[in-house]
């Protein structure tokens, strides 16, 4: 029942993408007089980081398909590089699927607050209606709800997982029920996926057509400030991806950081454990703090916890200038502040500072 060319916009459908001077000609020897860039090279040439020489190519324009980077995701995601597109942030490809799919002030969208922010902001700008279906209380998706809500003309149905705020996984069988009954594409965001024990959904990527994955280079690579989020889904949706996304999406300069930063699965493996370990005794802490009233489970790298008073240990906090997120106006959220797992001093801080505010005694850590 799942019909890509239906699915798509009209005019996505018969677009004709822009045809970059990279696209021409591919080799890497010759004489580039094709893209008017800068022959003599630019004022960042031997540009080092940390020591290592950054390839001194910056007057020339990137892969616009990013060849190197999805070689080696490839296979530490099990997935074939056609199933891969890179963006700019996981944020350029929720847009570009809300741009493919939606036609704005006719179709929809679907999310199941409370989530992430920005399908509900990327359905705003594109002028697409919205569709909510909350969550139930303890954070999972109400199927039946979700399953009637469904509207001939809805495209798209965001799921995140673990989910933000909330930290939590949801059911693989309800995300599995969702992709069998939904003609659209369902789209699950793993951003947090390596702090779960679970496999990821790319695992599923053959056998629905649907199924569209998200991940990051921002949250367990340690790799925010580049801007590189991962969108893997089926060969026929990424070639439609490619083609509306701007050309030269991921800057030569990520692309180069990315194939190295590739090179350490073990350090981002090895980072990870460190968080978690630090997210255990994170919530041990804070449980044993008379004025926390919950701390939700996480799979993630972040925590849910609830106050009396939310609002009032956010500003002592950002008064000791310890940032968290306020999250308590977010329905089925509501007294929570979500709470990022910080190095082990960082943590300390956090909890010296919350145990200050308890005794109401100004604190100098
Ligand atoms: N999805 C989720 C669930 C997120 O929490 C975030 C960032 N906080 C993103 C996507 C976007 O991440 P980025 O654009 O940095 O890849």
């Amino acid at each position: 029942m799942f019909n890509l060319n239906t699915l798509l916009r009209p005019h996505i459908l018969t677009l004709t993408p822009y045809s970059s001077a990279r696209d021409e000609y591919t080799g890497k020897q010759g004489v580039f007089l094709d893209a008017n860039e800068n022959p003599f090279g630019s004022t960042l040439d031997e540009a080092t980081l940390d020591g290592t020489v950054l390839e001194d190519n910056f007057n020339r324009y990137p892969d616009p398909h990013q060849q190197a980077i999805k070689q080696r995701l490839a296979p530490i995601k099990g997935v074939r590089p056609t199933q891969i597109f890179i963006g700019n942030g996981s944020d350029e490809p929720i847009d570009l699927l809300v741009r493919a799919t939606c036609v704005p002030g006719q179709d929809s969208i679907l999310i199941v607050p409370p989530t992430y922010g920005m399908y509900e902001v990327s359905a705003a700008i594109n002028d697409v209606a919205l569709i909510k279906v909350p969550l139930t209380p303890d954070f999972q998706l109400d199927v039946p709800a979700v399953l009637a809500a469904i509207q001939p003309r809805t495209k798209l149905l965001f799921v995140c997982s673990p989910n933000n705020p909330t930290g939590n996984l949801i059911n693989q069988n309800d995300i599995l029920t969702l992709l069998d009954r939904f003609p659209g594409l369902v789209v699950v965001d793993e951003a947090y996926i390596d702090f779960a024990k679970t496999q990821s959904f790319t695992a599923l990527l053959d056998q629905y057509p649907n199924l569209v994955v998200l991940q990051t280079f921002s949250k367990a690579w340690g790799l925010a400030a580049l801007r590189s989020g991962m969108c893997f889904a089926s060969e026929a949706l990424i070639q439609v991806l490619d083609k509306i996304k701007p050309p030269y999406n991921i800057s030569g300069p990520t692309q180069q950081l990315l194939v190295q930063a590739l090179k350490n699965v073990a350090g981002k493996d090895q980072m990870v454990a460190h968080i978690l370990a630090q997210r255990e005794q994170l919530i041990r802490n804070l449980l044993n703090l008379p004025l926390v009233r919950h701390v939700y489970p996480s799979d993630a790298n972040f925590v849910l916890v609830r106050f009396d008073d939310p609002k009032a240990v956010f500003d002592y906090l950002i008064g000791q200038q310890i940032i968290v997120r306020d999250r308590h106006r977010v329905k089925l959220c509501e007294g929570c502040l979500r709470i990022t797992v910080g190095t082990e001093s960082e943590n300390e801080q956090l909890l010296a500072i919350l145990t200050a505010y308890a005794n109401q005694v100004p604190t100098t850590v």
